[in-house]
């Protein structure tokens, strides 16, 4: 039968939970609301509420009817059958009470090691704890529980309670304990402050109420003190005690009759860890009225409520108790009585609980001692689960929680240094960050950047975005440079085809001449489609530019200005001319200035080197070489453009004479004209059916006029086209020149002033030629780096000063790592 879980418990012989069975039961938890801002947290284990037996010494004790067991924790009552005693008949004359210990002709010392020692230590951890007196009046309750007050000795669990919860927060300086308590007494149903005639309480305006929240239960309008020491809390409960014999006296109450409750409340708060976790508790000491049942003495009036009350209330405090020890229970009723209800999270549930029951051992009391052992035997049954009582500091937790955010930024920023990742910020990317990506994506697909670092998971995303952008952009790029510079023809324009095909170009398939199978239909010069580094040794493929071989044998392009006008009257090819003069002068004005703009084409990077003269030639001088060797093809096409852009310019003026020479003939024409029209005003006019009649000279000069007119309209169309071609050159020459400009620094550079081991060393894995860089960042002493962790420093040192001597250090491994590369190079340099 898995289902069903029958409770087995050991003999518990001590307090401590280190001997109590842990049990799989599912805890009951009546008597603590759970709530969201105390948690518990549970032991494992449950636990029986602990039932002690203190008897009253007496020179009359009965030794024939009380006996206990050798283990002290068994009490048989024999009762003589002639003896006859209310209730006890002669049908039962023998019990055995099994209980926790035996207190007999036990010290206060002894009492309070055995009952409440445990229970007050374990309260300094967190859980609550209960103990309570019972018994018939007079058997010593007060006595355990308060002791004498003006006996140190005889002092009872309260005061030692209390010096033991002084004691315990001495011994823990790392915790910053408080101590607060109340005392409550419950008397006919009324609930009393015994601490409110304290001057700084004042009378209380409302009759106190028993409140329930979801931190436990506790009585609106109860005084709670805040005690520092030992000895102000010894001060409270004396006042306590005062006012409670005082009470008995100004309001005739008969004190054996109230309950009181002296509770000491615990919070403990963490002085080292800062943690928003703290601990709270309560050690509930309670103090019962007398047990007795209400005698045949015929009690009247007051005395009969009194004893009404009590006994209601302790008969109501025995069914919670019985309610708490059946386990098929699940309704307490605490509510029943203000004591039950005012103890409602202190009985059972998750606190240790302790119960005295205080008996005389003389024969005349036995039927009271009967039913105060029934009592704590009942008591026994009851388990509880004790658990810790923590609560969160909302403020320190946000506390924490700021800092520990602090911490982990600061940990990224010291890994990010570590792993070189100097300046990632996790912030949202801003329009600038977004464009370098844009401009490292764009590096990245030109070749000239061989990886783009992985700095975050934003900027991996903007990578990916910055692609899409360059790839459409690309796109259009594509179509509009095809567009311009090559003549493309609609596959279905079969006029246009056949024109092709009449130049040679294409055969009746619609095939490039030469093409393999297969390849799409397309036409076109492109003067920047070659590769001059590479043309020298690549290998010719089919696939090749058609222009790349006709054009190193010096042959003009396949398709030709000529050619195209055929099909087309797009944009023409630039044919050669042989001016470079400018570029001379372009080159004595920046031979000082070096370019690190990316190049246009691959380098080449397969090229023999010719062996390096000792000093460099001048840049004049080099430029000459460099334009018959690797230059060649770039100068050639440099030129072409240049003469083109001549041809047009020269083209352009010729038309803007003859618009001129036009405009005069235009003139000239129409002053004839206005002799002609003025002369036939003078002669007077012929008309005929509202038609002018006008002379066959005035006729034909109005003819020349309107044939002067289209000619100049048709001309100056004319020199608008060619305005807007001579701009179009004019940029291709500028590109050109730059270009030819900039591998010539680079060409410069490689073959004459950048050392070759550096060149070796800048060469492997990455695809920026050396020549590319600029000489002062090459053989720099890390000015950068310097720059770039002092930067560093300043960001993150404020924050963790320990870190100091780390950054010191790598900046200066850093600096004399990169001054040993530089110098070796040099020294290698050198010594070549
Ligand atoms: P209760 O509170 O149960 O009515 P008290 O604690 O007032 O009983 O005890 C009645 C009297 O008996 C007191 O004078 C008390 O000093 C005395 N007394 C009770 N128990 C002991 C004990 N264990 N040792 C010495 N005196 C005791
Ligand atoms: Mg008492």
């Amino acid at each position: 039968m898995a289902g069903v879980q029958t409770p087995i418990y050991l003999e518990v012989p001590s307090l401590g939970p280190s001997f109590l069975k842990p049990r799989r039961r599912r805890a009951r938890h009546r008597g603590s609301p759970f709530s969201l801002a105390t948690t518990y947290a549970r032991m494992g284990t449950r636990k029986k509420v602990h039932a002690f037996v203190r008897v009253k010494p007496t020179d009359n004790f009965a030794h024939e009817m009380i006996r206990y067991g050798d283990d002290n924790k068994t009490i048989d009552i024999h009762l003589k059958k002639d003896i006859r005693r209310g209730v006890v008949n002669n049908q039962q004359t023998d019990w055995s009470f099994k209980l926790d210990g035996v207190l007999h002709d036990a010290s206060q010392d002894l009492v309070y090691e055995t009952v409440a020692k445990d229970v007050v230590s374990q309260a300094l951890d967190g859980y609550n704890g209960t103990i309570m007196c019972y018994g018939q009046t007079g058997a010593g309750k007060t006595y355990t529980m308060t002791g004498a007050t003006e006996n140190y000795k005889h002092r009872g669990i309260l005061p030692r309670a209390l010096q033991q919860v002084f004691r315990m927060i001495e011994e823990r300086p790392t915790h910053a304990i408080t101590v607060r308590v109340s005392y409550l007494e419950i008397y006919n149903e009324n609930l009393f402050d015994l601490l409110s005639t304290l001057p700084y309480v004042g009378p209380s305006v409302t009759p106190m109420t028993i409140v329930e929240n979801p931190q436990g239960v506790f009585i609106k309008g109860l005084s709670v003190h805040h005690t520092s020491q030992e000895e102000d809390a010894f001060s409270l409960l004396f006042e306590g005690e005062t006012n409670r014999i005082i009470a008995s006296h100004t309001m005739n109450k008969n004190s054996s009759r109230s309950h009181c409750i002296f509770t000491i409340y615990l919070e403990a708060h963490s002085r080292t860890l800062s943690e928003e976790k703290y601990i709270t508790s309560k050690i509930n000491l309670v103090d019962l009225a007398g047990s007795e049942r209400l005698g045949k003495s015929g009690s009247e009036g007051r005395v009969l409520k009194e004893a009404t009350y009590i006994n209601k209330s302790l008969s109501f405090l025995e069914q919670a108790i019985i309610a708490l020890g059946d386990q098929k229970r699940d309704h307490i009723p605490f509510r029943q009585c203000k004591l039950t209800h005012s103890l409602k999270d202190s009985l059972g549930g998750n606190c240790n609980m302790v119960l005295v029951t205080n008996i005389y051992g003389e024969a005349a009391q036995l039927e009271e001692t009967l039913s105060s052992l029934r009592f704590a035997s009942r008591m026994r049954l009851v388990t509880t689960e004790p658990a810790i009582n923590e609560k969160y500091d909302a403020e320190r937790m946000v506390k924490n929680l700021e800092k520990e955010l602090a911490l982990l930024k600061q940990e990224l920023a010291i890994h990010d240094s570590l792993t070189s990742r100097t300046f990632v910020t996790y912030d949202p990317m801003d329009e600038i960050q977004i464009a370098e990506i844009n401009s490292q994506v764009r590096r990245y697909l030109e070749g000239t950047l061989d990886e783009i670092d992985i700095i975050n998971l934003r900027q991996i995303k903007e990578v990916f975005n910055q692609f899409r952008v360059v790839l459409s952009q690309q796109e259009q790029e594509v179509e509009s440079t095809l567009r311009r510079k090559y003549t493309l023809i609609d596959k279905n324009d079969f006029a246009a085809i056949s024109a092709v095909q009449k130049a040679g170009l294409v055969d009746v398939d619609g095939h490039l001449v030469g093409e393999p199978e297969g390849q799409s239909f397309g036409l076109g010069v492109a003067p920047f489609s070659t590769k001059p580094g590479k043309k020298a040794k690549s290998k010719k493929t089919s696939k090749e530019p058609l222009s790349s071989s006709a054009k190193k044998e010096g042959a003009s392009s396949p398709v030709s200005a000529k050619d195209l006008d055929m099909v087309s009257t797009s944009k023409t090819q630039l044919v050669p001319s042989s001016k470079d003069g400018d570029v001379k002068d372009m080159l004595l004005r920046d031979r000082e200035t070096s370019s690190i703009e990316p190049p246009l084409s691959d380098s080449p990077k397969e090229e023999v080197r010719p062996i390096r003269p000792d000093t460099p030639p001048s840049k004049p001088v080099a430029f000459e070489e460099f334009k018959n060797e690797r230059g060649s093809e770039i100068n050639r096409i440099f030129k072409e453009n240049k003469s083109i852009l001549n041809e047009r310019r020269k083209r352009a003026s010729e038309t803007t004479q003859r618009i001129n020479a036009i405009k005069r003939e235009i003139d000239v024409t129409m002053e004839a004209l206005n002799f002609q029209k003025s002369l036939r005003e003078k002669q007077g006019e012929y008309e005929n059916k509202g038609l002018m009649i006008i002379d066959e000279e005035e006729f034909l000069l109005i003819l020349k006029l309107k044939d002067l007119k289209k000619q100049y309209r048709s001309e100056y169309q004319d020199l608008r086209d060619l305005r807007a071609e001579i701009q179009y050159c004019q940029h291709l020459v500028d590109q050109c020149r730059h270009r030819l400009l900039m591998e010539f620094d680079i060409w410069y550079n490689e073959s004459f002033v950048i050392p070759e081991d550096i060149q070796m060393a800048l060469k492997p894995g990455s695809s920026i030629r050396p020549g590319m860089v600029p000489m002062n960042r090459i053989v720099s002493l890390g000015e950068d780096d310097q720059d770039k962790f002092s930067q560093l420093q300043q960001r993150v040192l404020p924050e963790g000063p320990d870190s100091i001597s780390f950054y010191n250090a790598k900046v200066k491994t850093e600096q004399k790592h990169n001054y040993l590369k530089t110098m070796m190079g040099l020294q290698q340099a050198h010594r070549k």
